[in-house]
């Protein structure tokens, strides 16, 4: 994600880093780099001059000079207003102090509207809400079927009148029908066109006025760059978004939509959508944002995610055992699927500080077959010989390796590994009784 900005923007502000002493010249040549590198990622370019200036006058100023390491403080510098530009903190969706909360989500057609509307029916439901989807675009073909198709693989149930029904009765039933239903957040997926139209505009702007919705979002594309921007600033204008969801964040996007949408309209960025497949929405972190173009990593959303994806009670028995050294190879087997659901290995890795830096990283591709293999191998056992591997002998080694398509060799190879972590665990466990553990 946004590689191309966050190479060069840490290129220009690398050969600072190291500098004891910073002159006026060092802190000009370095920002001349970094107004180069905005306008390369389609900033918006009066957003890019307004930015250099800020962080050119401050970097030529006290707080710079008086500082032990300046390079570090230009760079601590940028980060400030680059997290500022996108919006200082995050921005969390508004809810209704009475439920149902609605959420119109509004925009042109592809930008990811019917998409996002399943994504963010997910993350609500998983947030302990009760979430209804409305399909309100009865213009795009198929708009309302594919709701329907997602809503049934995330079971969230959505609301619908057919294609000939006004979309503002369609809003309003929706929301009746989640009373009836005691949903509190209703969704709603509305029309876009390819254009921005008025018909549209003042069909968009009768549902808002019937609705009265406690969000406005607005779905834009992220590789659509400055265009994003105009159409959001062409929205807002007409309907006063509350906010948006920057979709697509994913592709090659040079990132200028995601740093510029706020400063050119005011309206936080809510929200962005990493893929096509529907997983909950990802919240939108300026801050951490900032800290992973600059390569500074982003332990956070990993954090974030790993809390999610394990199963505390389940970590905690799992480190029991481990200190209690009764490890067998299904708890083995278990760990390492909680592992996987965290996400590719390779996108893991690049979240962590640092890592970016390591050279060829960005042609590292972690061996997910492998992992799957040695999934495989020990699905092959029996649950006595996941229980006790020491009774695999030489034909039930034959065995396993015929029933998950591997060699012998790499059966012996994971049991090996498995042996030799355990021995390895028993030593601490013993050592932790030691010390009164
Ligand atoms: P709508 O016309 O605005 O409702 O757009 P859709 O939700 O149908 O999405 C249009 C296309 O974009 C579909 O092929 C989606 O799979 C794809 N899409 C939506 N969101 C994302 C995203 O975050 N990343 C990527 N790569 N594709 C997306």
């Amino acid at each position: 994600m946004l590689e191309g900005i966050s190479s060069s923007l840490q290129k220009a502000l690398g050969k600072l880093r190291s500098k004891g002493k910073l002159t006026e010249d060092d802190v000009q040549a370095a920002m001349r780099e970094v107004r180069l590198a905005l306008l390369a990622a389609d900033v918006n370019v009066k957003v890019v001059k307004q930015f250099v200036d800020r962080v050119r006058e401050r970097a030529i100023g006290q707080e710079v000079q008086k500082s032990l390491t300046p390079g570090q403080q230009v760079v601590k510098i940028v980060y400030e207003e680059l997290t500022e530009l996108m919006g200082g903190s995050q921005e969390r969706l508004r809810m209704a102090a009475k439920p149902p909360t609605v959420v119109m989500l509004v925009g042109l057609q592809g930008a990811g509207k019917t998409t996002a509307a399943a994504k963010l029916a997910l993350s609500f439901r998983r947030h302990q809400h009760r979430p209804l989807l409305v399909a309100a675009d009865v213009y795009r073909p198929a708009a309302i079927h594919q709701l329907e198709v997602l809503g049934k693989q995330i079971d969230v149930p959505v609301f619908q009148l057919g294609n000939q029904a006004d979309p503002v009765d369609i809003a309003r039933s929706g929301r009746e029908e989640a009373i009836r239903q005691g949903a509190d957040v209703v969704i709603i997926d509305t029309a876009g066109r390819l254009h921005i139209d008025q018909p549209l505009m003042d069909e968009l702007r009768r549902m808002r006025d019937a609705l009265q919705p406690d969000e406005v979002l607005l779905v834009v594309d992220a590789m659509t760059g400055q265009d994003a921007v105009t159409v959001a600033e062409s929205f807002h204008q007409h309907l006063g978004l509350t906010g948006v969801i920057l979709t697509k964040l994913d592709g090659d996007t040079r990132g200028g939509a995601a740093l510029t949408v706020r400063a050119a309209t005011g309206c936080p960025i809510k929200f962005v959508g990493l893929g096509e497949k529907i997983e909950p929405l990802e919240p939108f972190h300026p801050d951490r944002l900032a800290s992973r173009i600059l390569g500074m990593g982003d332990v956070l959303s990993l954090i974030e995610r790993a809390q999610e994806a394990i199963d505390l009670e389940k970590a905690q028995e799992m480190e029991h055992k481990l200190r209690t050294a009764q490890f067998t190879l299904d708890d083995f087997r278990e760990q390492l699927q909680q592992v996987r659901k965290l996400g590719p290995m390779d996108q893991i890795l690049k979240m962590l500080p640092g890592v970016n830096k390591i050279k060829g990283i960005e042609n590292l591709q972690v061996d997910e077959r492998r992992l799957q293999r040695i999934d495989a191998i020990i699905s092959s056992m029996t649950k006595e010989e996941r229980q006790d591997p020491s009774i695999m002998n030489a034909s039930r080694r034959r065995r396993v390796a015929m029933g998950s398509g591997v060699t012998v060799r790499e059966v012996n190879q994971v049991l090996n590994q498995f042996e030799q972590a355990r021995e390895m665990m028993k030593r601490f466990a013993g050592l932790g009784k030691r010390f009164g553990r």
